[in-house]
């Protein structure tokens, strides 16, 4: 018998994938964590019924997240990454030779366990030393820390759950003080086809808090529609100005210099909630 697994996203749409064996599965703390094996994207974390990430394609959104703001910063060592259990993010954050500490705040711990289980070549450099690993809620991390950073990566859930204040403008406004004077924050902002709303609304709440605020693309097959959206919130230093001489060689897939510019020219119904 086959078993597909498909994500609805509409009570007509979904994103649909023959899966060979579940490798886990249970109701967490938080929420419910499912790790399949799949044929076509290979071992899949899904939380919620929701697509997090694949073996396949998970370069794609964790080097975009990683990578344009970093790339952006001239000098980013003080990193903190909320969400992000699985450990892609802080791979690529670790591939900065300026970034000495980065600090990882994932809700559940269950995400973190079975990911270096099942996803070794994603989680695999949590253990890196450079990395702190903090199980708790991002929102409160913000709220109540003492730390300042160069750069924030929000890296999680959609809107629901313990995801749910992570966007609120309260929380910007906390990011906006976690940071150094020319710090910069991005978060992962969902698709323009079925979250316009949501893309609009965070968009102009970031605007009210941050003097530079900039939305990008990433094209990546295994979530809602293809087409992904990015939010960065900047002090001073604008994504769009970054001089060529900045970019130093890494080792990326989907990730390059000229990527990083056109990843900002927007469809026009994307630009459109911009303004
Ligand atoms: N790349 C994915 C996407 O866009 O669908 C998201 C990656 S997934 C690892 C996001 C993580 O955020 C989940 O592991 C979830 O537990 C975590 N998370 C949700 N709410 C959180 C909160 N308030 N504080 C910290 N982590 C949170």
């Amino acid at each position: 018998m086959e078993l597909w697994y498909t994500e609805k996203q509409t009570d007509a749409f979904g994103i649909t994938a023959k899966v060979k064996q579940t490798h886990h599965t249970e109701q967490t703390e938080y929420q419910r964590l499912d790790m399949l094996e799949t044929e076509e994207w290979g071992n899949m974390l899904t939380l919620d019924g929701m697509v997090m990430t694949t073996e396949r394609d998970e370069f794609v959104y964790h080097e975009m997240v990683a990578h344009v703001p970093l790339f952006t910063h001239p000098n980013p060592t003080k990193v903190l990454v909320v969400g992000g259990g699985d450990g892609g993010v802080i791979r690529e954050v670790l591939k900065h030779p300026s970034v000495e500490t980065a600090t990882l705040v994932e809700i559940d711990g269950k995400v973190i366990e079975f990911s270096k289980q099942y996803l070794p070549s994603i989680a695999g450099d949590l253990e890196d030393e450079r990395v702190t690993v903090e199980v708790g809620d991002g929102f409160m991390h913000i709220a109540e820390s003492e730390a300042v950073y160069d750069v924030i990566m929000v890296d999680s859930t959609e809107p629901v759950g313990p995801a749910v204040n992570l966007f609120t403008k309260g929380f910007y406004a906390g990011i906006s003080n976690a940071l150094k004077e020319d710090g910069i924050f991005v978060a992962q902002t969902d698709n323009p086809w079925f979250k316009a709303d949501l893309i609009q609304q965070v968009f102009h709440d970031v605007k009210e808090i941050f003097p530079i605020t900039r939305l990008y693309t990433a094209n990546i097959p295994t979530y809602p529609s293809g087409l992904w959206t990015f939010t960065i919130g900047s002090k001073r230093h604008d994504p769009l100005e970054v001089s060529d001489q900045r970019f130093h060689e890494i080792d990326t897939k989907y990730y390059t210099k000229e990527l990083h510019k056109a990843s900002f020219v927007l469809p026009k119904f994307v630009r459109d909630l911009t303004e």
